[in-house]
């Protein structure tokens, strides 16, 4: 039994429509994933009929865009209510952060001398909720960066030209709001390089107070001394462990479906 329960399809930052990703999921060797979008549930159906068609479970997620102190914090929500409507109108909150924010993304770049429209960015996000890499995947496709990672490092990371601040709710809100939702909130990332300064030890510890019911140990993004830490804290507050590829199709080199995988044992924890 292979589980990756976090990937993303182009409803936001990832590349592949989500009935595409379901097939490449299956591809791949998987039994069952979470379609993890930022802030949005938009993929759902489309990817939980494929799923179901090819016999491949589909758990409903989504991944919320936080903020602690400077640092920015990813709760992933399990199997939410899909119509509560305080998390509704949070997410919705969130999303016009990330709509309002491009053009002011557009405007600093534009201030650094880059020539950039709006609409270049426009084109690039289509339908989907919009973040910081359709404005790197446009800079790419005008020449101002070699790739996504690029276009980041160059113009879009903290203190780049490119860089805005958005809204986005702090995590023991977003904790409080998935579980009122009747959703399984689970850290994601907790080491990764946005968020490991703000959560120290006991920033979880009181997280997990609040709920919090698991932590994403197993991602490319942390090391292997990073991943035992992690685990040593899950094991003291009674935390389930998961394991996931953060897959975003081709905006994410490396960071392959199934490439971290959830054990079944912590699976069956996560939704009991
Ligand atoms: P946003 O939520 O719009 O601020 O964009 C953050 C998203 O950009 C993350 O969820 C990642 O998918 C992606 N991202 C963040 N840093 C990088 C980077 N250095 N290179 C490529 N993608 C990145
Ligand atoms: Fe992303
Ligand atoms: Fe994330
Ligand atoms: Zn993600």
């Amino acid at each position: 039994m292979r589980i990756d329960l976090h990937v993303h399809s182009d409803r936001s930052d990832g590349t592949d429509p989500p009935a595409q990703l379901v097939r490449a999921a299956a591809a791949a060797g998987l039994d069952v994933i979470s379609l993890t979008d930022h802030d949005t549930f938009d993929g759902w159906e489309e990817a939980g009929s494929e799923g179901e068609r090819l016999g491949l479970r589909v758990v409903p997620g989504v991944e919320m865009s936080c903020r602690l102190g400077g640092g920015s914090v990813h709760l992933l929500a399990y199997d939410p209510a899909p119509d509560d409507p305080a998390l509704l109108a949070e997410l919705a909150r969130i999303r016009e952060g990330r709509a309002g924010r491009i053009p002011a993304m557009v405007e600093a770049l534009q201030g650094a001398g880059l020539e950039l429209a709006v609409d270049d960015v426009a084109e690039v996000v289509g339908e989907s909720t919009p973040g910081r890499p359709h404005v790197a995947d446009a800079l790419a496709a005008k020449g101002y960066a070699r790739d996504r990672r690029d276009a980041f490092d160059l113009w879009l990371t903290e203190g780049k030209p490119g860089f805005v601040t958005r809204y986005a709710p702090e995590p023991h809100l977003a904790v409080d709001l998935v579980l009122a939702a009747g959703g399984v909130p689970v850290l994601a990332h907790p080491r990764g390089r946005a968020s490991r300064e703000e959560l120290s030890d006991e920033v979880i510890a009181g997280l997990a107070a609040a709920g919090l019911v698991g932590l994403e140990v197993d991602h490319l993004d942390h090391d292997p001394a990073t991943r035992a830490e992690l685990r040593a804290l899950a094991r003291d507050l009674d935390l389930v462990v998961t394991g996931a590829s953060d897959y975003h199709g081709a905006g994410k080199e490396g960071y392959d479906l199934g490439c971290e995988t959830t054990d079944p044992e912590q699976f069956e924890r996560l939704l009991a």
